[in-house]
């Protein structure tokens, strides 16, 4: 794939709610606006739905998933050919569909490219298991013959986060999709233009009307109304702990819906003593300050063994210092942060980190004149019950902590609520083996960091979620086990 050009100033054409492949204004009459972070300035509005959208919407999937409906008939094999021509469609305009990526999210463009190469990636990874997914005969006792067959839920409520719009979406529709679901899917309210665009794509690509609905809104009023509605069989969310929460309880309380929760980080990344130095310094700021720390599993606690602390924290400072921040279309290191609240909170918990006592070695502060921009910021010092150190920050700070054995930094590194990532960085086998056997979390990386791939799984432990996205495992959050029992005629009974 060619480099995209980026299109500074990308012509808005989506901006409605998507129902039955068509286009509609919200029953309310209302709208919201959605910002440019860079410059605090609104780029356009967006209709706004709510609970009755919900309900249309709802309506929609149901008729769309009803047995006999030109889906429930689809072959597998074409629902397959559907998502790689959706595909297709997205790699054709992935110059425009980064270029708005990075206008309402406020990400470099190169970034902005990048999450949509994967989306892509995502999509055919599970256009491939369309056809695939299959079930198994069992060797029952008795004269009977059983075999299961893996159905799709149903209609799936699919609520999606700000930080990776794009490949947020993709990772939520192409396994629903590929198993033969329907969705009706929320973008987050401060990011909901790329999602609008790719649903435009879905109708081009030949889905039928209802597999694939969009109903752009806030997440207490329109992704509540999909929490709590008794006709949607599963939620899948990505955001907030506090969030996961509540949709759990909501799901749980409506109708038991299954659920599918991604949430929040508090990452430990620990670096032993015997590894070169630069390199790691590297990998631990990117690791922190990757979408400006707007990530769950940033590693956003750094552990350096108390041989290399001192070096490693002027490293990184240094390092620090260096990063590029700016205009998110020179394809900088940092962009802005999403939005004034994200802002504030940022710097909120920098402040809360000097009143506890850590150093502030750089950053710190705001970044420019405009726009939601922040330093990187590196604190040393940092101790295990500070801010800093439990509070997930979303922000490009980095927490670096000292340790001394294993034992120590094992039982620190799971002192958390939270399980999303972890990594270690060492050449010693014994001491990665030890540590990715004992850390409590989905996903550990040695000597890497931030390796996500369509084909393996992505979750987390703990109270960073419910089951896993990607790969095979994720397949099994879009189907349910129905096990067929035939009783079988015997010769001589
Ligand atoms: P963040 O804290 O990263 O902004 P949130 O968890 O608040 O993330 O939001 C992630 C997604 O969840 C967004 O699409 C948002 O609109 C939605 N959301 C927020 N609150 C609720 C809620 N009570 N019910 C359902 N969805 C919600």
């Amino acid at each position: 794939m060619a480099t995209p050009t980026a299109i500074k100033n990308p012509e808005i054409k989506y901006t409605q709610i998507l129902i039955n492949n068509e286009w509609v204004n919200s029953v309310s009459g209302k709208t919201f606006p959605t910002i440019n972070p860079a410059t605090a300035q609104k780029i356009t509005d967006v209709q706004e739905g709510d609970k009755a959208d919900v309900d249309k919407a709802v309506a929609a999937a149901k008729e769309a998933f009803k047995l006999g409906s030109p889906w429930r008939r689809m072959d597998a094999s074409e629902r397959g050919r559907l998502l790689n021509k959706f595909a297709d469609l997205l790699e054709r305009d992935i110059a425009y569909i980064a270029s708005l990526e990075t206008l309402d999210n406020g990400k470099p463009f190169k970034n902005s490219v990048g999450d949509i190469a994967f989306s892509i990636k995502c999509i055919r990874y599970y256009a491939g298991w369309s056809d695939k997914n299959q079930g198994k005969t069992m060797p029952v006792d008795g004269d009977f013959f059983a075999y299961t067959r893996h159905e799709p839920v149903g209609i799936c409520g699919q609520i999606i986060p700000w930080n990776y719009p794009m490949l947020m979406f993709s990772w939520k529709i192409a396994p629903a999709v590929a198993m033969g679901n329907v969705v009706i899917i929320k973008p987050a309210e401060q990011t909901p233009l790329t999602a609008l665009y790719a649903g435009a794509l879905t109708i081009e690509a030949g889905f039928p009307p209802g597999v694939v609905n969009m109903v752009p809104g806030y997440g207490p009023t329109a992704g509540a109304a999909l929490t709590k509605h008794a006709d949607v069989n599963k939620v899948a969310f990505t955001g907030s702990t506090e969030v996961g929460q509540i949709i759990m309880q909501a799901a749980g309380a409506s109708n038991l819906k299954r659920t599918t929760l991604e949430l929040g980080g508090k990452s430990p990344n620990v670096i032993f003593p015997d590894v070169d130095i630069d390199s790691v310094v590297e990998f631990a700021n990117e690791a922190a300050m990757t979408n400006m720390g707007q990530c769950c599993i940033a590693g956003s606690r750094t552990f350096v063994h108390e041989d290399i602390y001192d070096e490693f924290v002027k490293k990184s400072v240094e390092r620090a210092k260096r990063r590029t921040v700016g205009d998110p279309w020179d394809n900088p290191e940092n962009g802005p942060q999403i939005d004034e609240e994200q802002f504030n909170k940022i710097l909120g918990l920098i402040k809360a980190g000097q009143e506890d006592g850590a150093k502030l070695e750089c950053g710190g502060g705001r970044y420019g004149e405009k726009g939601y921009f922040i330093q990187p910021t590196v604190f040393s010092g940092v101790q295990d019950n500070m801010r800093i150190a439990r509070q997930e920050i979303f922000g490009p700070v980095q927490s670096i902590f000292k340790f001394k054995t294993m034992e120590e930094v094992l039982e620190r590194a799971n002192d958390t609520n939270y399980g999303l990532a972890a990594a270690v960085f060492t050449n010693d086998i014994n001491t990665a083996m030890t540590y990715t056997q004992g850390v409590k979390a989905g996903t550990v990386w040695v000597n890497c960091y931030e390796v996500v791939n369509p084909q393996a799984p992505f979750g987390g432990f703990k109270m960073s979620g419910l089951g896993r996205e990607l790969g095979e495992y994720g397949l099994s959050q879009y189907t349910e086990v129905k096990n067929v029992v035939f009783k079988v005629p015997q010769k001589n009974s």
